[in-house]
């Protein structure tokens, strides 16, 4: 057995506010006087049955973010959680438009400016390096999109590398944001997008296409369309799966075999992540070993491989990881035998 905690690992596809452990967010709801209806007890904190319900307590949990100081504990407590992981350097989804969405005053610089120092100060000691990727939010529509672009490359001292773009794809597809993905790519920035998730194979060929996004989250309805599984075999665009998350938001087929293992055989470049770990009851961990059991060792360890040139990484810092991944592979725990 290899030991997954050990391998050096590269999270991609991870949302901020999605990682908020549930006392934190019943103790925030509380300080705010956020209704939290049945939200309010343990076992009903993070409970949803559809997609829908999902996006809505994803809202309700950014609704209780309103200070800087919050998005800093939230931060601090993400690298805390993520090395303890084995999560050594990540690229982590912010969702600015969603903050001021409900808190219209809030100073977007500040709380960024926040999270970078939390981020550093307990990422330093663990030996964890994040970025920050701030999502567009497709379902504020294209104008919002394009200014939340702008601020994104504004705000790039502090780390934030590149622009995604997350929430309702079945009612605002790609085309939309173009523009905005272009604001982002003249300002320096990297473009990704959630794309065959929500919506069809078609939404991935657009994010491909009129995007230009260089990964694509989940992407796992492009199954649906064997010309798109080429696309993204032949231009190597990684996608970002998240086997629990797609279960649960109805992404893939609950009770058949994830498609993953199918896009990865068709020469698609698969990396594996948690998405909201905290919302759906995951961790990073938890996924590695879900996809060990189900598709082999052989397939966890290059896509962990993946995740690692997948990443916005610079040169230097991929070699290192590959480097710590291969020594990880060679050292075998005392009393125990591979
Ligand atoms: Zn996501």
């Amino acid at each position: 057995m290899i030991d997954l905690l050990a391998l050096p690992k590269v999270q991609l596809h991870c949302h901020l506010e999605g990682t908020v452990r549930a006392e934190t967010f019943r103790a925030l709801a509380r300080k705010y006087g956020v209704e939290l209806g049945e939200r309010a007890s343990p076992d009903r904190t993070y409970a949803f049955e559809t997609f829908g319900e999902f996006l809505l307590l994803f809202a309700k949990v950014t609704e209780t973010l309103r200070e800087p100081a919050d998005f800093a504990q939230v931060a601090r407590d993400y690298v805390v959680d993520a090395a303890a992981q084995g999560v050594r350097y990540a690229e982590v989804f912010i969702s600015p438009s969603v903050w001021t969405f409900f808190h219209p005053e809030l100073d977007v610089r500040a709380a960024v400016e926040a999270i970078r120092e939390a981020l550093d100060d307990a990422g330093r000691p663990l030996g964890i390096e994040v970025a920050l990727i701030a999502d567009l939010t497709r379902n504020f529509g294209a104008e919002r999109a394009e200014a939340v672009a702008r601020s994104a490359v504004a705000l790039r001292p502090y780390g934030v590398i590149g622009v995604g773009l997350g929430g309702d794809e079945a009612r605002f597809p790609p085309e939309l944001y173009a523009r905005a993905f272009a604001i982002a790519r003249d300002g320096g920035l990297y473009g990704v997008a959630h794309a065959g998730e929500a919506a069809g194979p078609q939404s991935v060929r657009a994010a491909v296409e009129l995007l230009g996004a260089q990964r694509i989250g989940h992407g796992v309805r492009a199954i649906e369309d064997p010309a798109v599984v080429a696309l993204l075999a032949e231009r190597r665009i990684p996608l970002e799966v998240c086997p629990t998350s797609n279960r649960l938001t109805g992404a893939a087929p609950a009770g058949a075999i994830h498609p993953l293992g199918a896009l990865d055989a068709a020469g698609c470049v698969v990396t594996i992540d948690a998405d909201d770990p905290a919302l759906f009851g995951t961790t990073l961990l938890d996924e590695y070993r879900f996809v060990a059991a189900t598709f082999g060792q052989d397939a966890i360890l290059r896509f962990a491989r993946n995740a690692i040139d997948a990443s916005f990484a610079a040169p230097a810092l991929k070699a290192r990881l590959h480097a710590e991944f291969d020594r990880s592979r060679n050292s075998v725990p005392a009393g125990r035998s591979r």
